[in-house]
């Protein structure tokens, strides 16, 4: 059996309100939901979704699957580091093989983590059980516990109920950045009746509303809690950034002294801005932005 005292977290996380004319002036409340405050390295969500899974897979190594610059891959680095567990990370993109590690990858490889790279139409194949079962046979990890992309199984799915919980009775809105939709499934579940979760989604496509529908079936048997998607703010896609969303970052960041993620959480609080510029919200509203990440230093362009 794993020890997990390791990962021990900061839970409930902290919740702040910010003053924040844009707001303000509309009669709303911005608090911030700061996840990334949970655990210095298993960071944001990321904890909340792997602590489960690790405690699952009962000492096993694990093996998980990522991008370049996946924060779901660091966060199981460092946790196979913090409880001496072998980890393998496999990296979308046979052509990375060759080269030197992006600064994400090689801390992956300094936290220990063996990398596996797969060329990107196996990648993509990967949940088919043939597929899998000869990555892992390729990886040499076919006794490792596997934990999807970015993490959000049963198991992560319901681990993210507890920060919709954490919510209750604070807030009428919560919003929080999809990349899988993991901790959206999870989240909305745990709010009250008549809180709504907003979901913004950093990936393009429109397919995460009946992923996360998905989820919801498989972790807790149907639909469940009060959640839609706005599509209008991923930036062209994921890891797509443009110079008016680092700006928009920046002015965040000196308004408010927190480091401002640019991947998630500055698509989410972008959103949230223009919405309230909109209308979108009656007066007296008060919402909750998940603060899921902090910025990894060299996973953007140095555009700052
Ligand atoms: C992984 C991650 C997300 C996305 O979480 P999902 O459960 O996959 O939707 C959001 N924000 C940050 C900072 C993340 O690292």
């Amino acid at each position: 059996m794993t020890s997990l005292d390791a990962l021990a977290p900061r839970l409930p996380s902290p919740l702040q309100e910010v003053r924040d004319e844009r707001f303000g002036r509309r009669g709303l409340r911005l608090l911030l939901k700061r996840d990334d405050l949970v655990h210095p390295e298993l960071i944001g969500n990321k904890w909340r979704k792997l602590v489960p899974n690790i405690a699952a897979a009962h000492g096993r190594p694990l093996v998980t699957f990522g991008g370049a610059y996946s924060n779901h891959l660091r966060a199981t680095a460092a946790a196979g580091r913090l409880l001496g567990l072998p980890t393998t990370g496999v990296v979308r993109g046979e052509e990375l093989a060759g080269r030197p590690l992006n600064p994400s990858l090689a801390r992956c490889a300094a936290d220990g983590m063996r990398l596996h790279f797969v060329d990107r139409s196996t990648y993509r194949r990967k949940t088919e059980p043939d597929i899998l079962a000869a990555i892992l046979r390729a990886a040499g990890v076919e006794e490792a516990y596997v934990v999807p992309e970015g993490g959000s199984n049963n198991a992560a799915v319901r681990g993210c109920r507890a920060l919709g919980e954490e919510l209750r009775g604070h807030a009428d809105v919560v919003a929080v950045a999809c990349g899988t939709g993991g901790t959206l499934a999870g989240l909305a579940a745990g709010l009250a009746p008549g809180q709504r979760a907003l979901g913004v989604p950093v990936l393009k496509g429109g397919f995460l509303e009946a992923d996360i529908q998905a989820l919801q079936e498989r972790a807790f048997g149907r639909r469940t809690g009060s959640w839609s998607l706005e599509e209008r703010f991923h930036f062209g896609g994921y890891a797509r950034t443009t110079p008016a969303l680092h700006a928009f970052a920046r002015d965040f960041e000196d308004r408010h002294g927190l480091l401002v993620e640019r991947l998630y959480v500055a698509k989410l609080l972008y959103g949230l801005v223009t919405l309230a510029e909109e209308g979108a919200y009656a007066r007296g509203t008060t919402i909750a932005a998940v603060v899921t990440g902090r910025p990894f230093p060299q996973a953007w362009p140095a555009s700052r």
